[in-house]
Parts: structure tokens; sequence; C-alpha cells
């Protein structure tokens, strides 16, 4: 079963990602982590990634589709996977659906999470994140229970991401219209779109999400 979250920079698909694969018992993949791989791990194409993902705009098909391939095949004999962040593009839907189709699989769900700008905005710039294990906080809704220690690794350690500024969050937002809303007319005329309130708390975003998927995973 392959799933898939849609929606802007700060509209929850991560922490829904995790979530739902572990209420499920399902694999996620994120691209965007993925590429925050690569350019920890300072190659020369690491730090091309880089320059592009601090600027907001979206890293080219190619390279993203090649760490999706090296990674998609891990996961064969899951039950499912949740892929968070890809596709992005109409290029990498249609790559994707071309890859699957050639192992017998399809893209089972796509859960719209739409958020309004204001909002969207607002949980950007006050997420932050363990700077060892990389467990996200917001210093809105989600401290570390207790005050600067990382609840996951106990590190003392946090950071911003650096994408996570206001122009470049505005870049990262056109990127999404320009280039990613038109995949939802493209899932909702495949029949498997789902669109979901984002607004919400996360919890009750999850149990949305959970009742339609516990009618054929449980
Ligand atoms: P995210 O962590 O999903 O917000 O992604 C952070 C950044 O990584 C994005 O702003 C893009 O620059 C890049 N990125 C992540 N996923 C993709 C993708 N599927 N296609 C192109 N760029 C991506």
């Amino acid at each position: 079963m392959i799933i898939i979250f849609l929606g802007p920079p700060g509209s929850g698909k991560g922490t829904q990602a995790t979530d739902v694969a572990k209420q499920f018992g399902l694999k996620t993949l994120s691209t965007g982590d993925l590429l925050r791989v690569e350019i920890a791990a300072e190659t020369k194409l690491g730090k091309k990634i880089q320059e592009v993902v601090n600027s907001g705009r979206l890293v080219n098909d190619e390279i993203v589709l090649d760490l999706i391939e090296r990674n998609l095949d891990k996961y064969s004999g899951a039950r499912g996977v949740i892929l968070d962040g890809f596709p992005r593009t109409i290029v990498q839907a249609k790559k994707l659906n071309e890859r699957l189709e050639a192992t017998g699989r399809i893209v089972n769900f796509v859960f719209e999470l739409d958020v309004d700008q204001d909002l969207l905005i607002k949980r950007l710039t006050n997420r932050y994140q363990c700077a060892n294990c990389g467990t996200n906080y917001n210093k809105l809704y989600k401290n570390p229970s207790k005050p600067g220690i990382c609840d996951v690794c106990g590190s003392h350690e946090f950071k911003m991401r650096e994408d996570d500024t206001k122009s470049v969050i505005l870049e990262r937002f056109k990127e999404y219209h320009d280039l990613t809303e038109p995949l939802l007319p493209y899932y909702n005329s495949q029949g498997v779109l789902y669109r979901i309130d984002g607004n919400q708390t996360p919890d009750k975003i999850f149990a949305e999400i959970s009742n339609i998927l516990k009618n054929v995973l449980t």
C-alpha cells in the first residue's frame, strides 16, 4: 500500500506521517529528510542540494527520483509505505506511477492537509528540532517535557531549520502553489484524494486520517 501526504510547508505532513505509520505498522519515506542526510554528509551533491533547499526552491526531479528509487526498494516487503513530501511535481508523480505499475502496485491514498497561510507561517517560524536526533518541536505547541532536554535522545542541543525563515518560507509557498498544487486534480481524477482540514489540532487530524485507513488496514 502506498499513501501520500500532500500539503504546503508547515501543514503537518511529517508529524502525521510519523504518527500514522506507528499506528498501522507502516514505513515512512520523507524526501526532505533524505535530502538533509545528503546535505549533512557534505558531499559535492550535498552542497548543491543545500543551496537549493536554503533558497526555498524545489530540488530538481532527477535528484529526488534517484533518492526515492534507492530507498523505496528497501521497503518492498513492508505492509505499506507513507511518502512524506513526495511527489511534489507532476513529473515526479508520473514517474512514481510508472515505477509502481512495474511492480503491480498503485497509489492507494493521497491525504491533502489544507491549512490557512497565516497559521502555516506561525507554525514554521516557531518550530525547532533536536540537533542530535532530529525530533521536531514547536515553541507554541510542543516543547520537550523537561525544558531544554530532548524527550527522545536526551540531547541539550536544539536548532532551527535554515529554510524556516520568513523570506524562504514565502518562496516555498510559491513553489507549492506553482508546482505541487497541480497534483491535487491529478490524484482527484484517480479517485484517491482525501482533503483533510489541517487547521485542526494534530490529534483531530490524526483521528480523521485513522478513521479512513482503519477500514482497510485493521
Ligand atoms: P520538507 O522537509 O518536506 O519541507 O522539504 C524541505 C525542502 O527539501 C523543500 O523545500 C525542497 O527544497 C526539498 N524537497 C523535499 N522534497 C522534495 C521533492 N519531492 N522534490 C523537490 N524538492 C524537495
